[in-house]
């Protein structure tokens, strides 16, 4: 056995652990965002699976480039951890108790949150964590419904109503890209800044002189099922992957107000050929690389 060092160690350099998101491999302490999932989708009223979304998402992330030629950056250069998913017990309540904690954490650490869902209902706790540190907030939506219920099949916490439940925690919400709801919803929305297309130039103006800190909240579902078919409740006439990132990208004038963002609603077991985890995983990485970048 002449040779044989037992003492050392196999290098790591042969080695990736792809369960996290691509280039994620800073530790909590020198990241300056931070990733965790929340396969959470106990209330969907129509097709689950959302649950599975944060593996599937961190998973099309390892299929895409980390440079980005529109932002002209990379994510490489980037200092992001990934904290893989929060573990789920309990009621809803001591669930999104967990989240709040978890969220409201990352924020008074001065990290930015990048949240991956689960179903819409765990923004309202992530936002709750972090009003709870920072307070004021301006809340941006991207979205193919209002989401503005007051409760939907006897449950306020439902992901039809997280919206509403928003609006108990901060007046300022943004709408962009909505396109169904009832009646009830629409009359809501006079309360809200909503819009039926994709947020622009001007409407940045507008958030950006309100000098708030700002949290993102992107259901996949704001893309037109064509785009996106992994999810839950598809709604006819959205938009392209392209529409909605030329929009995302109006958010780098407002970059160091965003304390965090989600992407919600993908379920893995309605999606085609990846295409919804591609989207997703290239959606996260552009605000990625436009927050830290
Ligand atoms: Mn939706
Ligand atoms: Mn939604």
């Amino acid at each position: 056995m002449n040779g044989i060092d037992k003492k050392k160690s196999i290098s790591s350099k042969y080695f990736e652990d792809f369960t996290k998101f691509t280039c994620a491999s800073d530790g909590f302490d020198d990241a300056d965002g931070v990733i965790f999932g929340i396969p959470y989708d106990t209330t969907v009223c129509y097709r689950p699976g959302a649950r599975f979304g944060p593996k599937a998402i961190r998973e099309a992330s390892w299929g895409l480039e980390t440079y980005s030629p529109a932002l002209v950056k990379d994510l490489q250069d980037c200092k992001l951890c990934d904290l893989r998913d929060i573990s789920l017990f309990g009621s809803t309540e001591e669930i999104f108790n967990d989240i709040a904690a978890v969220s409201g954490d990352i924020a008074k650490h001065g990290k930015k949150i990048i949240a991956i869902g689960g179903e819409h209902s765990i923004t309202y706790p992530v936002i709750r964590g972090i009003k709870d540190v920072i307070g004021d907030i301006v809340i941006i939506q991207f979205d193919a419904h209002c989401d503005l219920r007051g409760e939907y099949l006897g449950d306020k916490f439902s992901h039809a109503c997280v919206m509403r439940r928003c609006y108990e925690i901060t007046k300022d919400i943004y709408q962009f890209g909505i396109r169904s709801g009832e009646r009830e919803e629409w009359k809501f929305s006079k309360n809200t800044k909503l819009s039926m297309e994709l947020m622009g130039e001007k409407n940045v103006r507008e958030i950006k002189e309100m000098d708030k800190p700002v949290y993102v909240t992107i259901d996949i579902d704001v893309l037109d099922p064509a785009f996106a078919p992994g999810v839950g409740t598809p709604e006819p006439c959205g938009f392209s992957t392209k529409e909605l990132l030329n929009s995302l990208y109006w958010l780098g004038e407002i970059r160091d107000s965003i304390v965090g963002f989600d992407v919600v609603e993908f379920s893995p077991v309605y999606d085609t050929g990846g295409i919804t985890a591609a989207a997703a995983a290239k959606i996260i990485g552009e605000m990625v690389l436009m927050m830290l970048g």
